[in-house]
């Protein structure tokens, strides 16, 4: 499963990474140790290490994210429940994030996506979910954002697209890592957003195009 491309590191690595960091930073309940073979701590190092890991290039106001430092500062702890549906969910009073099965099936991409998007819920202005007004998930209770911003500003939906841009402009992608980028992206236009600003979707263009 570790296949030695510049964001999936080797087992001894992501082993390291998980005793002397991610276990401290992010309060992991319910394990002490990760398998590389298998196990949802498997799935979560891996992502953690990629949000750790990746150098994300300046723009040019000399400004770039710390997407992991951004996500331990929010985050009390993580576990993982064998029995919840959903991908994960955060509850913001305990400042904790619990991934449940389905987030073991996601890419490495996806699943680092859903970590900035669970820790931006556990931000203090996050505004929360609403109805989504049309598209796949109108019948699905609050599953969508009131609008998107390319920015931490606004909704959760929001941060994950903020994310993969980035990613996309920062780190050396494989080529299938490229298209989960893109899948990610595409997945979440138009589906999650409520209303998209004709400004803020030119922005979005014009940096996917970079
Ligand atoms: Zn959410």
């Amino acid at each position: 499963m570790l296949c030695g491309t510049s964001l999936q590191p080797d087992c001894t690595t992501l082993k390291a990474h998980w005793k002397e960091h991610f276990q401290r930073d992010f309060g992991i309940e319910g394990s002490t140790r990760l398998r590389c073979d298998d196990g949802w701590e498997l799935s979560l190092g891996e992502a953690l290490f990629l949000l750790k890991s990746t150098n994300f290039q300046d723009n040019h106001y000399g400004f770039h994210p710390d997407f992991y430092e951004d996500l331990r500062w929010v985050t009390q702890s993580i576990r993982f429940d064998p029995h919840c549906s959903v991908l994960a969910r955060a509850r913001k009073s305990e400042r904790r994030i619990t991934l449940c099965p389905a987030f073991l099936s996601l890419s490495l991409v996806e699943r680092a996506s859903t970590l900035v998007h669970e820790g931006h819920h556990l931000q203090p202005d996050t505004p929360p979910h609403v109805p989504c007004h049309s598209g796949p998930y109108q019948s699905a209770g609050a599953a969508c954002d009131s609008r998107f911003s390319f920015s931490l500003d606004d909704g959760a939906y929001s941060a994950d697209v903020y994310f993969l841009v980035w990613l996309k402009r920062s780190a050396h992608l494989a080529q299938r890592q490229l298209r989960e980028v893109q899948a990610g992206i595409d997945a979440i236009f138009p589906a999650r957003f409520n209303q998209i600003p004709a400004s803020e979707r030119k922005r979005l263009d014009r940096l996917l195009a970079r």
